[in-house]
């Protein structure tokens, strides 16, 4: 029997990512062809302390699938993490007799999500909504795609300028804590080397790859360096470079924020309306603090417990030593 769900509403929170507006578009239509009334928060948990809860019909939601950012914008909210935040929180969502909540976001998000259930007894689904593609029980979290999309446009980009000149390029990607972007990026574009969070390179090791690449004629060099790489960012790295490799002239691009904008991907498109449709149908199941996200080609839960507290991106050796192979 379908438990007594009446009000849901849905939110985004901590780093927006594209597809994010497929999934709240999703979410939104399912639980109104279930009968359910449909509200969505703005401004993530913010919104909720804040009271900025709207209620939302399909048409709210037309002609969003084809945008970047979040239509209910995301913030990130530290009120959220002490009793009284989340007592005022729920305190306006009893108000509106909403009994459950769709939160698309990253680990952050689902750890407030999992205290608000255990704490509230409010029903949580979450989707996995990063660029970074680092939360256990999902192949892909929304938005990687459209941003490796644009992460290889860029440095395609870069390459022929750099090709042009025969320069060094050091251009860095987002992933703070995980070299996904960085490592599969450097795969999809021929990248002469990568620096990753997940592992010490050391500078010796680097300049080997490089000269190695001058030896043999390359014309260009382009080096990705994950935001998170513990030798520093890609300034300090290229300068410690540039004292020691002079073959090619040196420069340095941060890709920085455009790795979160522009249209979202048919991946992500797909994704975020897998997700968003999943997630709707979990909380009519009666479910609670579970993650939907895709496994194969397959959506599956997660529990919020296993998706926060297992690794999801282990370093792909085996990738890495294929680019070092096929970037000589
Ligand atoms: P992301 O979801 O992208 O990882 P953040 O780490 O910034 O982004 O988290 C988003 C929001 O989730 C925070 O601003 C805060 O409101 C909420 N949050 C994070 N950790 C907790 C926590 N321990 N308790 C309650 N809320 C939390």
């Amino acid at each position: 029997m379908r438990p007594n769900i009446k009000n849901i509403a849905v939110l985004t929170s901590g780093g927006d990512a594209p597809g994010m507006n497929a999934c709240i578009r999703a979410v939104i239509r399912t639980g109104i062809y279930n009968g359910i009334n449909m509200f969505g928060v703005m401004q993530g948990y913010q919104g909720l302390i804040t009271n900025n809860i709207i209620p939302m019909d399909a048409r709210s939601v037309s002609n969003i699938i084809h945008l970047g950012g979040t239509i209910l914008k995301t913030a990130r909210c530290l009120e959220f993490k002490t009793k009284e935040g989340m007592q005022q929180a729920y305190d306006n969502l009893q108000a509106r007799d909403i009994d459950a909540l769709v939160v698309i976001g990253g680990d952050g998000t689902f750890t407030g999500a999992q205290r608000f259930s255990k704490e509230f007894g409010v029903k949580v689904i979450g989707v996995p909504g990063t660029i970074d593609n680092d939360l256990y029980g999902s192949d892909f979290t929304l938005g990687y795609d459209t941003a490796m999309n644009t992460v290889i446009e860029a440095i395609d980009k870069i390459r022929d300028t750099a090709d042009a000149h025969d320069r060094l390029f050091f251009i860095e990607v987002m992933g703070r804590d995980s070299g996904c972007i960085a490592l599969r990026s450097a795969v999809a574009t021929g990248a002469e080397a990568v620096l990753l969070p997940e592992k010490q390179t050391s500078l010796d090791e680097l300049i080997t790859q490089l000269e190695s690449g001058a030896s043999t004629k390359k014309t260009s060099s382009i080096v990705i360096v994950s935001e998170g790489h513990k030798a520093g960012g890609a300034y300090d790295i290229a300068n410690r470079v540039k004292e020691r490799f002079n073959h090619y002239d040196t420069k340095v691009t941060i890709l920085g924020h455009l790795q979160r904008g522009g249209s979202p991907s048919s991946f992500d498109r797909i994704l975020g309306s897998r997700l968003g449709f999943a997630a709707v149908n979990e909380l009519l199941k009666g479910n609670t603090e579970q993650m939907v996200g895709l496994r194969g080609n397959d959506v599956k839960t997660t529990s919020l417990d296993e998706a926060l507290n297992k690794h999801s991106f282990k370093l792909e050796a085996d990738l890495l030593e294929m680019a070092k192979v096929l970037s000589i």
